[in-house]
């Protein structure tokens, strides 16, 4: 069973435009959904991603929803953290799907690492 894992050179998640997150008020708080819609800009990214190096300009204060942890899925989701990793996993194929594309280079990256173990 394969662990869920982060890859250096992507930064899909962090694409917040609502039209492509439907229900985001099913698993934000009031508090969190008025913090994610202040984050997107005008081009759908969020305003603390560095596009030059792909990072999080905040990434030690960067909020609950955007960290992909056991706890925070359970809590959000609903997800049983035996199934974390699995669950995890297909955010970031569909999340990478519908920013770069299914035959992009991130794809590609993203297949061999997670699957490299
Ligand atoms: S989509 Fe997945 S691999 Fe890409 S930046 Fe987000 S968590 Fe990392
Ligand atoms: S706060 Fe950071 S991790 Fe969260 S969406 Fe923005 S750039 Fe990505």
């Amino acid at each position: 069973m394969a662990s869920w894992k982060c890859v250096k050179n992507c930064g899909a998640c962090c694409y917040l435009d609502p039209a492509e997150r439907p229900g985001l008020e099913e698993y934000l708080s009031p508090e969190e959904l008025e913090l994610y819609l202040s984050m997107v800009g005008e081009d759908g990214w969020c305003v603390n991603f560095d596009h030059t190096t792909r990072q999080c300009r905040i990434y030690l204060e960067r909020p609950r929803f955007c960290r992909v942890q056991p706890d925070n899925f359970e809590q959000m989701y609903g997800v049983d953290p035996t199934d974390f990793d699995e669950f995890a996993i297909d955010c970031c194929y569909q999340q990478i799907e519908e920013v770069y594309g299914s035959n992009s280079p991130e794809m590609g990256r993203y297949i061999r690492e997670v699957e490299s173990g």
